[in-house]
């Protein structure tokens, strides 16, 4: 074959590699955090669903702590479609299984199913918003200096035989009244001082469906639509809400997906 051919077709696939290139920097394990790069203005699918790429190209989804089957990243770009297949990989979580309790330590009282409910859907709600903002690309810190962690994602308590909700949070354990630190820039979407789960409790967008969740908290400093940046106090640390001992409960979620806070952490 002649040269030039050779090298017109060489230039035809890096042009063709080119267009579609793609990063991830995330790992594809259950309850993982992952970002995407891609170049702009392409449309980006995870499963089925369509979501949102940034001007510069960054995209952000995460996988449940339960999925079993493959993912599928679909990449629009004039109008060429690459998808990418990823195996999931299963963790282990730790089950513990507690039986002869009394019966009121298993389910809360009737009179607070309502409350529940009612702030359930004021969460749910915070979670839900969708934004435009890149926040969720920059590097997260950790909320509380000096703090043992005493909780970790995943885990799953039996409670006289009833599996209870497994626990989705990351928790440091430090002295009440202790400084809250922001993980990460964000707006305040949900700032609520007694919650009957969570207590004093702090959600933020920080884009794309990405958002964080403070729980437990003594003081709570922010508000709502406050603009906070990275290593603010946000609060300090408590035992509010139903609360064994003083500590941070923090929270990690893509939409309605609850993800393990440890994977943006490190
Ligand atoms: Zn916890």
């Amino acid at each position: 074959m002649d040269s030039k051919i050779i090298k017109y077709i060489l230039v035809i696939i890096l042009i063709s590699f080119k267009a579609s290139a793609i990063e991830f920097n995330g790992k594809f394990i259950q309850g993982h955090f992952i970002i995407g790069k891609t170049d702009s203005n392409s449309k980006v699918k995870v499963d089925k669903t369509q979501v949102r790429v940034s001007k510069d190209g960054y995209f952000v989804f995460g996988i449940s702590r339960d999925r079993k089957y493959d993912l599928v990243i679909a990449i629009e770009k004039d109008g060429i479609i690459k998808k990418i297949i990823k195996k999931v990989q299963k963790r282990k979580y730790n089950i513990q299984k507690i039986d002869g309790l009394e019966e009121k330590k298993v389910t809360p009282p009737e009179e607070v199913y309502e409350r529940i409910k009612k702030e359930n859907k004021l969460i749910a709600k915070a979670r839900a918003i969708d934004t435009d903002l890149d926040f969720f690309k920059d590097k997260f810190i950790i909320p509380v200096d000096n703090a043992i962690i005493t909780g970790v994602y995943g885990s799953q308590r039996i409670l006289n035989g009833k599996p209870k909700w497994p626990h989705y949070g990351l928790d440091f354990a430090q002295k009440e009244g202790t400084e809250i630190k922001a993980m990460l820039n964000g707006i305040v979407t949900l700032a609520e001082t007694d919650l009957y789960y969570t207590g004093g409790t702090v959600i933020f967008d920080h884009g794309h469906g990405i958002s964080t969740l403070y729980m437990h908290m003594k003081d709570v400093f922010v508000q709502k639509g406050q603009k906070i940046k990275q290593g603010d106090i946000i609060g300090t640390v408590g035992s509010t809400g139903r609360a064994t001992g003083a500590h941070l409960d923090i929270r990690l979620n893509w939409l309605d997906i609850r993800l393990d806070p440890a994977t943006a952490l490190n």
